[in-house]
């Protein structure tokens, strides 16, 4: 499969090794794609990216109009919502409420990349998913378009204090991971694949960063840069009607391979009942140590018992969890330790890679 080993060429040691494992296992969720957000980079007051000749709010704009209309034109039962059809400001967690509030299955957002003018030379396309950086390449690519919220106003209520100056920040925001990340790498790895065969890009991979857009959005989601300003050539390619029309396309494309794949996923039987797996690396409990509705603040006191915090999506709000253990009996004990720390009614959870499952299958895998 043409995933697979895409996914080998460059993912792999670009992610971190959890992430590695989740993409070994079927991907499919839900059962239909009804509704895409798409969501053009920057705008109004923030142009993004300066060319010579061009602003990325520009181009962000025109190709995410155009990925839109292939796919109204295409996909009559697809219900595309932009964030914005004009230029206009919008702060990054309003792009992501958009997306959640209309239960969006799909998160698209668009923007063109940026070098400092020795890298001139360096070209291509990449797709970012949310999640540990590896490079220094990556965190400066997160940092720069994290940084617009410094010119939203209130910006550090929306974001718990998240500074987007301090490399700190970045890393702690880089550790949440996404509930999503096993379909967000499968899109991203089609929008790479498309940019690359189909529009003969030069392809630089899909790669994972600290965006504090995908991060706060509750369904698969990609970040795609579709090419460098700071390059001339590209910088040309991406202004033309040709260039547009071509990175617009490969997007739709890899959008509608999605969509396929997803929904005759859930399709078939046998993708339904979880596959036996033969190796038990990827089992292991975690405790729940909180609900809500709303996001809660996890910068009080009161979390710093927490050893990895986990921040996971789920349909009506958040749950919170703790770190890894290996055994049941390690899980019982890191319960009694929150239970007693402020953390009445923690629980003990299973998983195998992102997947929940039963406490009791949990066990029988890793001959508990
Ligand atoms: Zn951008």
């Amino acid at each position: 499969m043409n995933f697979f080993r895409l996914l080998a060429g460059f993912v792999l040691f670009l992610l971190p090794f959890d992430a590695q494992m989740e993409t070994a296992r079927p991907i499919y969720s839900s059962a239909k794609i009804k509704t895409v957000v798409i969501d053009a980079g920057h705008g109004g007051k923030d142009s993004g990216s300066q060319g010579t000749v061009s602003k990325e709010k520009t181009i962000a704009l025109k190709i995410a109009l155009q990925v839109g209309k292939y796919i109204q034109e295409n996909m009559p039962d697809v219900k595309v919502i932009y964030t914005r059809s004009g230029d206009k400001f919008i702060p990054l967690y309003e792009r992501a409420e958009i997306a959640n509030r209309s239960q969006a299955d799909v998160f698209i957002s668009i923007h063109c990349n940026s070098l400092p003018p020795k890298k001139s030379n360096i070209n291509g396309t990449e797709t970012y998913v949310m999640g540990l950086h590896s490079t220094e390449e990556n965190l400066s690519v997160a940092k720069r378009e994290n940084e617009v919220i410094l010119l939203e106003d209130n910006y550090s209520k929306h974001y718990q204090g998240y500074n987007p100056n301090s490399p700190e920040a970045h890393i702690m925001l880089s550790m949440y991971r996404n509930a999503y990340l096993d379909q967000s790498i499968l899109l991203a790895e089609k929008m790479e694949h498309q940019f690359k065969n189909k529009a003969k890009r030069s392809s630089r991979g899909v790669k994972q960063a600290g965006f504090v857009v995908l991060k706060a959005t509750a369904m698969p989601a990609v970040l795609v840069e579709t090419g460098f300003l700071s390059n001339k050539e590209e910088e040309a390619y991406l202004n033309s009607e040709k260039g547009q029309s071509y990175m617009a396309s490969s997007i739709y494309r890899a959008f509608r391979e999605y969509r396929d794949a997803v929904e005759q996923g859930a399709k078939s039987k046998e993708i339904k009942t979880l596959p036996a797996v033969k190796n038990t690396q990827d089992v292991y409990y975690k405790i729940l140590l909180s609900s809500s509705t709303q996001r809660i603040n996890t910068n009080s006191s009161a979390w710093k018992v927490v050893k990895e915090l986990e921040l996971v999506p789920v349909k009506n709000g958040y749950q919170y969890l703790s770190e890894r253990c290996k055994s049941y009996n390690a899980a019982l004990q890191r319960q009694s330790f929150y239970r007693k720390n402020g953390f009445p009614d923690a629980n003990i959870i299973a998983f195998n890679g992102s997947k929940r499952i039963a406490l009791s299958r949990a066990k029988e895998l890793l001959g508990e």
